[in-house]
């Protein structure tokens, strides 16, 4: 059965450090590709002004079209009211026959129980959490310990009453957020080698996050 793996985001803009996570991944888990998700209406992420669906989409697409394993899935972007995994999830469980790795960066890990009924996710996909930010291993394991007590540990792989599986998964750490790309361009400071040159053709072709 195909494995696939799942990188969810805002991607506004898309950036290196989304596509490293990606291929090591791809990579260590041997999958068979990597879909990127631009988020329709991210949840946790009202109050800034987001830039459109098209673009966010455009922007991720020009990022990973030179990588055969990668795909974009515009099934966010379809649909109506706030962008849930567990969702997207059902959906592509529904349409695709194969394995799917849910992969998210420590950060967002973190705040797994604010989720959306958080608790099916892993009913549906294995969970791989990545380095991001500060914290390793040590805050991954106690936070597995509050949100996930009944998890049984076996070589660094939990296994979840859900039925699926649960591990951190350090990935080389590039200190690149979206956060500080739009500041960035905002200042009129150069954001070459933060994201791949086509992106950063798009966002000054667009006029994107000058004010
Ligand atoms: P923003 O600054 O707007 O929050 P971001 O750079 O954090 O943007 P998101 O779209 O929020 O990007 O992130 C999507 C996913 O990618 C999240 O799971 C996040 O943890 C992960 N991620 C983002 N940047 C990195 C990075 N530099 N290294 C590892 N994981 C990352
Ligand atoms: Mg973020």
């Amino acid at each position: 059965m195909e494995k696939i793996g799942l990188l969810g985001g805002t991607f506004d803009p898309i950036h290196l450090g989304h596509l490293r996570v990606g291929v090591e991944v791809y990579e260590r888990l041997a999958l068979s590709k990597v879909l990127f998700i631009p988020a329709g209406e991210p949840p946790h992420k009202k109050g800034r002004p987001l830039s459109p669906f098209p673009f966010r989409y455009e922007m991720t697409r020009l990022a990973i079209k030179n990588v055969p394993y990668f795909e974009v899935c515009d099934i966010e972007g379809k649909r109506q009211g706030p962008s849930y995994s567990v969702k997207t999830l059902e959906e592509l469980t529904a349409k695709i026959k194969a394995e799917f790795f849910f992969i998210l960066g420590l950060d967002a890990y973190l705040e797994f129980d604010i989720w959306y009924q958080y608790q099916r996710i892993p009913r549906l996909a294995h969970l791989v959490v990545v380095t991001r930010g500060p914290g390793g291993q040590e805050e991954f394991l106690l936070k597995t310990r509050e949100i996930f007590p009944q998890a049984v540990e076996e070589n660094g792989i939990f296994l979840l009453p859900q039925g699926k599986s649960l591990r951190f998964l350090p990935v080389t750490r590039l200190d690149i957020s979206s956060t500080m790309i739009r500041k960035a361009v905002k200042a009129r400071q150069s954001i070459q080698f933060l994201v791949p040159e086509e992106v950063r053709e798009f966002i000054a072709l667009h006029k994107l996050y000058l004010n």
